[in-house]
């Protein structure tokens, strides 16, 4: 299947697909293979300026008094011209993120039933009556729109991201600036096509693309936008909270992770080392949610360990099209030295990285790095702080509940934590103590488009998925009426 365009993509803004401002390109790259996929048309400043005014525009004209039988039903026939061209954009998630094809069609299944849920829940998007002191007021609340979203994707879920932050968004009333990252911008720009093709109006949904450090500033301190949804580094979310406070925006932020996943003594041992091996070599361990803290009680550590090795030596690493392929590249080269950068410090401190499966068969050029295991790590090392984004876990081990506990929430993070225990009072303590904004038990972290989905601490603010979607995309207004005048 030929998927990749061989001009440059372009920019979409209200009704037109365009060239930058100034006819800048950059170039997409296969991290497989470390060459020139595609050539993506660069945004400038005045680009992001007339995308806002197109959703500004859009917003203030029509979209903002549709129907929810009318979104509802816009958002439908995107669901249906994304199962169509499905197997189409995870090829070409597999061929800019390098994620294997089996992941790529694997992770875009739900997608069209994230918009139809989304399409299906904005009934929900309503006010209630409030029974105030004085019988003759009728006091009620209205849930309105907030106006221009600017939506800001990281790289390493592109289009999963994309389709989570962008149903609520428009399900809710609002119109959108979509920015993905400049390092995986295609799936993006294939979505794109179908708006048109859906029945949006023009305006509705606009894609710029270009560096975060110009694009994405100007974007998130446009004062015409209301509202910043950004997953990605907390570093760069940081940034965003700062650069919005002056306007005072309404900020959603999905940052970074240090999951422990912590297996008590009592696990069901065959499931616990199906999820540690699992979230190390998922999208080469490019996912925030994934457990790179392997927290093991000292009483089965090695036998756990033999398991998890003997599983990680039979990992099949190579070219992401082949579908025999369980883990890719990294998605470019700064990451795959950011990854070994951290290799080399937790060695420094006194880890013992030991690293499994086999290179033989990659593309020499491609950002390949073995899953590796910090051995014999401590809490407090920069390697078990740090969110690395690669096939790294650090092993530690604990003597008793609370020590895992201790453990467990001694990071600056809170995204997730995974525990495996046949103790059912130990797991809901364990649920209880721990500091993260998703606890799974005996089972993997994964999200899905009806549950809430968000971080405590340096992880992020605010929830995304689920009916808590709409609520960060609307502002409630309080009315009060004297019907006795
Ligand atoms: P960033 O957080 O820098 O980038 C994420 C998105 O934000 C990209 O679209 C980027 O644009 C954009 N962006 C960057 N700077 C700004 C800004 N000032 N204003 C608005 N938008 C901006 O991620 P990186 O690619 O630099 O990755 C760095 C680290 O972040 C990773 O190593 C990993 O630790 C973490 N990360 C976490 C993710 C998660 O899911 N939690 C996902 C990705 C990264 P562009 O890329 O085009 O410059």
């Amino acid at each position: 299947m030929n998927v990749i365009d061989s001009r440059p993509y372009e920019l979409l803004i209200g009704e037109r697909w365009r060239a930058g401002a100034q006819g800048r390109t950059f170039d997409t790259l296969n991290p497989a293979t470390g060459r020139v996929l595609a050539q993506v048309h660069e945004a400038t400043e005045a680009d992001v300026d007339a995308a806002v005014l197109a959703a500004h525009e859009a917003y203030q004209a029509h979209w903002r008094k549709t129907t929810p039988a009318e979104r509802g039903r816009l958002l439908r026939r995107l669901a249906a011209l994304f199962e169509r061209d499905r197997e189409k954009i995870a090829w070409v998630e597999t061929l800019n993120v390098g994620k294997p094809i089996t992941h790529s069609l694997d992770s875009l299944k739900a997608m069209p039933s994230s918009l139809e849920y989304f399409a299906g829940i904005i009934p929900a998007v309503r006010g209630e009556t409030i029974p105030v002191g004085n019988h003759n007021v009728l006091n009620f609340t209205i849930r309105e729109p907030l106006g221009v979203c600017a939506l800001i994707m990281p790289w390493n879920y592109p289009m999963t991201l994309t389709v989570n932050k962008l149903g609520p968004a428009l399900a809710a009333g609002n119109t959108v600036i979509l920015k993905p990252s400049e390092v995986t911008p295609l799936s993006t720009m294939v979505l794109a096509r179908l708006f048109e093709e859906a029945g949006f109006p023009p305006g509705v949904v606009n894609v710029v693309n270009g560096p975060g450090s110009t694009v994405g500033e100007r974007l998130v301190t446009h004062p015409l936008v209301s509202r910043v949804s950004f997953t990605g580094g907390t570093v760069t979310g940081s940034r965003i909270v700062a650069s919005t406070a002056a306007d005072v925006k309404r900020v959603t932020l999905e940052l970074g992770g240090k999951s422990p996943l912590i297996v008590f003594e009592d696990a069901p041992l065959e499931q616990a080392v199906a999820v540690a091996a699992g979230d190390l070599i998922k999208n080469s361990g490019q996912v925030c949610i994934a457990c790179t803290r392997l927290l093991v009680q000292e009483s089965i550590k090695r036998e756990f360990l033999d398991r998890v090795q003997e599983r990680l030596d039979a990992i099949r690493i190579g070219s992401p099209e082949d579908p025999a392929t369980e883990m890719g590249p990294l998605v470019s080269a700064a990451q795959k030295q950011r990854v070994e950068k951290y290799i080399r410090i937790a060695s420094e401190e006194g880890a013992r990285p030991v690293q499994y499966g086999s290179l033989s068969g990659v593309v020499e050029t491609g950002f390949f790095v073995k899953p590796t295991l910090l051995m014999d790590s401590q809490a407090r090392m920069q390697s078990a702080q740090d969110e690395i984004f690669g096939p790294v876990q650090s092993v530690i081990s604990f003597r008793d509940e609370d020590e895992a506990l201790r453990i467990a929430n001694d990071s600056r993070y809170g995204l997730a934590a995974v525990l495996f225990t046949r103790d059912g009072g130990r797991a809901l303590r364990m649920a209880r103590g721990i500091q993260s904004g998703s606890v799974a038990i005996n089972t993997g972290v994964r999200t899905s488009f009806d549950a809430p989905f968000g971080g405590y601490k340096q992880s992020g603010i605010g929830k995304e998925r689920g009916l808590e979607a709409i609520y960060e995309n609307t502002q409630l207004k309080n009315v009060k009426y004297d019907m006795s005048v």
